[in-house]
């Protein structure tokens, strides 16, 4: 592509939206640097949600065997033909991501990356929707605010620990690949960033009921000044006897709080919360 993106968009009467969270990266060094840590081969095929003006769109197509991106702005059609002329393996579907029908898109798009530039306010349930959902992702690199980051890789028992971390950490381990500071967009945003790699590594935590391993952490996140025991006992509807028991036997001490169990030891609870559900 010969003109910068600038003097594409201006062509094209493109208005940045604030609805969509559109801040824009253009940055080269910094497009392959995602690239680079989402461990992106030429055998990849890679998810994109949210492409913009297609600037990662087109390094992810540089390095990868195929590219599909989503993009919820029509607007953005005829800024991408001319961005993403002559990158045949990619393809954009204008759709939201969070109404397509996971399981049968994926039984036509295989084993797949995640990659995206996300905006705020679709972070987490884009992030549960593929955690929860989908069966042939291998990994999701995300650039989210750096606040965000640090609560979807925070270990237990730190003030960034929360329910969303211990439900992702059921099948995906997280780590901080990158601190983004706001003035690489396009607009500037009003925080800084980071790039989080989420790593699916099913099995490695396992449990028999998701949902009730979900249920139990959000129950334990439901009041944090209380006792995971009083939580328990509030959300489950079960006896202050039964909920002491479940605890005990899973070697959790009676007035811990929920924030200070590792995903393991939220699993194990839930295993014997069956007994009374
Ligand atoms: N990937 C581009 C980049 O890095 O420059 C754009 C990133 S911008 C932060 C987020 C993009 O996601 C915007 O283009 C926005 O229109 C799009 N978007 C927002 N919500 C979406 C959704 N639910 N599904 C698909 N795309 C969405």
């Amino acid at each position: 592509m010969e003109k910068d993106i600038k003097t594409v968009l201006a062509e094209c009467g493109f208005s940045f939206k604030k609805k969509f969270g559109q801040n824009f990266i253009t940055d080269k060094n910094l497009l392959l640097s995602i690239v680079d840590k989402a461990d992106i081969q030429k055998d990849d095929t890679v998810i994109e949600i949210g492409c913009g003006a297609g600037t990662l769109t087109r390094a992810l197509s540089a390095a990868a065997k195929k590219v599909i991106a989503f993009e919820i702005d029509t607007s953005l059609k005829p800024v991408l033909e001319q961005t993403l002329s002559g990158c045949d393996n990619t393809e954009v579907i204008f759709n939201d991501f969070l109404k397509v029908d996971l399981p049968g898109f994926e039984k036509q798009a295989g084993q797949y990356k995640v990659v995206a530039n996300l905006p705020y306010y679709v972070t987490t349930p884009l992030i549960l929707k593929l955690i929860e959902q989908s069966k042939q992702c291998k990994s999701i690199t995300v650039m989210v605010q750096e606040e965000v980051a640090e609560r979807l890789c925070a270990k237990a028992d730190t003030p960034e620990y929360g329910a969303i971390t211990a439900v992702i950490a059921l099948r995906a381990y997280g780590e901080i690949v990158k601190r983004v500071p706001r003035t690489m967009f396009m607009p500037r945003p009003n925080v800084d960033s980071a790039v989080v790699k989420l790593t699916v590594k099913d099995g490695a935590i396992s449990v028999s009921d998701p949902a009730l391993y979900k249920k139990t952490v959000h129950a334990a996140f439901s009041a944090r000044r209380k006792t995971l025991v009083n939580n328990i006992i509030n959300c489950f509807s079960v006896s202050r006897a039964d909920a002491e028991s479940a605890l005990t036997a899973c070697g959790i001490d009676i007035k811990a709080r929920g924030e200070t169990l590792t995903p393991r030891q939220f699993a194990a609870l839930s295993e014997h919360l069956k007994n009374f559900v």
